[in-house]
């Protein structure tokens, strides 16, 4: 444990020393959040994420440490706040909706039993505006066996929502969901978070998320934290394998235009389908294929800013300019670096920001590379994610 990762920030909302030995596996984290702040907890499967999100939440006992929110006692030796006391809201992979009430009904129960404690007349109207919120506003009478994966996690975010909580922990909430539907999933938490200034822990292993939705970032490697800082700095300089594996993708951050993402240098990357259905509308609501609440695309997308991801394998390197059938990002740039890296060469081309392309020493003897070479480069549209920011 490095004694610098401990923040003692003073103006803290959240602020956990957490202990715990449970078998061969034990844990020592110590965190802070600020208030309004959204922190990625990254680590590999087994690193104690979920944990420690018990451990805040009030689902697990401590065997030493607090956990303090706005200098109000949780858990201290001889103090355990319980769970539903905490304003603390958790959201999982699974949506958890009470499977006999209807959507509105699971939200409308937050607000009965929460802080807020509204009549069942308010509390109705109350859930009927939050899933308009959450784009499911002509959804309140369904029951979640008649929503889509997607719909539940919406429901089940407007319900955590609406409880008022101080803090949210999200555990892993978009990796039950699939491709298509997790990059609106995403913009609407990203989005919500941002409306209601909720202060939140989101633990995921998808550096995308981190990119998208936190501020900061915190690396548990072993039940302990191994890295920490803003997102931008743990990727840029990664001090644990995990991440650096992580952080091995090529990222453009942009600006949106036409469905794409316009590089600071003009490039302009065009990527998968469903992304750029997201990038192009002004509100994550989901297209009308995907929700019952599909909204007009409004005025100009111009400044919204964006971010491009995509694997440095799945660049192509050519010495020709290609010609391809299929959409795909071509353009030139000259070599300035070339490094071993753990898939092969690590070819860094010029531009802003920097490519880079990883391919075999066989192609990068075959195709005669070396610094300074000019190479045109390929990325097939379908190999690039893309999300506001
Ligand atoms: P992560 O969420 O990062 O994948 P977890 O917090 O779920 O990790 O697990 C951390 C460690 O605690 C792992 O070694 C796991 O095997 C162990 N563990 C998780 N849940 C339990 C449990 N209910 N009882 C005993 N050990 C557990
Ligand atoms: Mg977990």
């Amino acid at each position: 444990m490095t004694p610098a990762l401990w923040k003692s920030a003073a103006n803290a909302l959240l602020e956990a020393n957490l202990q715990l030995t449970r078998g061969s596996f034990s844990l020592d984290v110590q965190l802070t959040l600020a208030p309004g702040e959204v922190l990625a907890l990254l680590g590999p499967n087994g690193s104690g994420k979920s944990t420690v999100l018990d451990l805040l939440a009030g689902l697990a006992t401590l065997d030493g440490g607090t956990v303090t929110i706005d200098g109000a006692i949780l858990t201290a030796p001889g103090r355990f706040v319980a769970p539903e006391r905490r304003a603390i809201g958790l959201l999982g992979q699974d949506p958890l909706l009470f499977p006999h009430l209807s959507a509105r009904a699971n939200v409308a129960f937050a607000l009965r039993v929460g802080e807020a404690r509204l009549t069942a007349d308010q509390a109705r109207k109350e859930a009927d505006r939050w899933l308009d919120r959450v784009g499911l506003h002509d959804l309140g009478d369904s029951k979640p066996g008649a929503l889509s994966g997607g719909q539940q996690q919406r429901v089940a975010l407007a319900r955590a929502l609406a409880a008022g909580p101080r803090v949210l922990l999200l555990d892993e909430p978009m990796a039950a969901l699939d491709a298509e539907t997790a990059p609106f999933i995403r913009q609407l938490i990203r989005e919500q978070l941002a409306e209601t200034g909720t202060s939140a822990i989101i633990v995921t292993h998808d550096i995308v998320d981190a990119v998208v939705l936190a501020d900061r970032v915190a690396v548990l490697h072993d039940g302990a934290l191994v890295d920490e800082g803003t997102t931008a700095s743990v990727l840029a300089a990664p001090r644990n394998p995990f991440v650096a594996a992580l952080a091995g993708v090529n990222l453009v951050v942009g600006s949106v235009q036409n469905g794409a993402v316009v590089a600071p240098d003009g490039r302009i990357f065009h990527v998968r389908p469903a992304d750029a259905a997201a990038l192009a509308t002004t509100s994550s609501i989901l297209p009308a294929s995907v929700s019952s609440a599909p909204r007009a695309r409004t005025g100009s997308e111009q400044n919204v800013p964006a971010a491009a991801v995509f694997r440095p394998a799945s660049v192509v390197v050519q010495t020709e300019q290609p010609r391809h059938a299929s959409p795909r990002n071509v353009w030139s740039a000259r070599v300035t670096g070339i490094e071993p890296g753990s898939g092969g060469v690590r070819l860094r081309t010029s531009g802003d920001p920097e490519v880079i392309a990883e391919l075999t020493p066989a192609a990068v003897a075959d195709l005669g590379l070396q610094l300074g070479s000019t190479v045109w480069l390929s990325v097939k549209a379908t190999e690039v994610s893309a999300y506001r920011r």
